[in-house]
C-alpha cells in the first residue's frame, strides 16, 4: 500500500470531504482550512509537483487540473468575489505533501505577496 496520503484519498482508502471528481482529478476540502473556502485539487495519478510533469500526457493533465479547479470555484460560488489558486513546490514554498495539489482559496480578501 502507498504511504502517500493524497494517493490514499484518491483511492478512497482515507476519507475526505470530496467536492467534485472527474476521471483523473479529485477536489476535496482541506483538513485545516485557511480561508472560508479551501479546497485541494489533485490528480489521481501520483506526481510530486508541477515540475515533475513529464511529456505531453502529464502536461495535458496539468491543463485539465487548472480548468477543473476553475469549474469547482465557479460551482462553489467564487466567481464574483474571486479566488486564488496556489501550488507550493519544494521546501522554500512550504510544500508538506509530496503529491501535486492546487490550493483553491476563496471567500475572504487576501493579501499580496503571500507570506
Ligand atoms: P502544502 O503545505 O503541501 O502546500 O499543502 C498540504 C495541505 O494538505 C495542507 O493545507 C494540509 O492542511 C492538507 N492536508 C494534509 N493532510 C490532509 C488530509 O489527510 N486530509 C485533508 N483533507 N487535507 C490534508
Ligand atoms: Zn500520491
Amino acid at each position: 500500500m502507498t504511504d502517500c496520503i493524497f494517493c490514499r484519498i484518491a483511492s478512497g482508502d482515507i476519507p475526505a470531504t470530496i467536492v467534485k471528481r472527474t476521471g483523473d482529478a479529485i477536489a476535496f476540502r482541506d483538513l485545516d482550512p485557511r480561508a472560508p473556502t479551501h479546497v485541494l485539487v489533485i490528480p489521481a495519478k501520483h506526481l510530486r509537483a508541477v515540475r515533475d510533469a513529464d511529456g505531453d500526457e502529464d502536461r495535458q493533465l496539468l491543463g485539465r487540473l487548472l480548468a477543473f479547479t476553475a469549474e469547482v470555484a465557479s460551482e462553489l460560488g467564487l466567481d464574483d468575489g474571486g479566488y486564488r489558486i496556489v501550488t507550493n513546490t519544494g521546501r522554500d514554498a512550504g510544500q508538506s505533501v509530496d503529491h501535486l495539489h492546487l490550493h483553491l482559496l476563496g471567500g475572504r480578501r487576501m493579501t499580496w505577496p503571500p507570506g
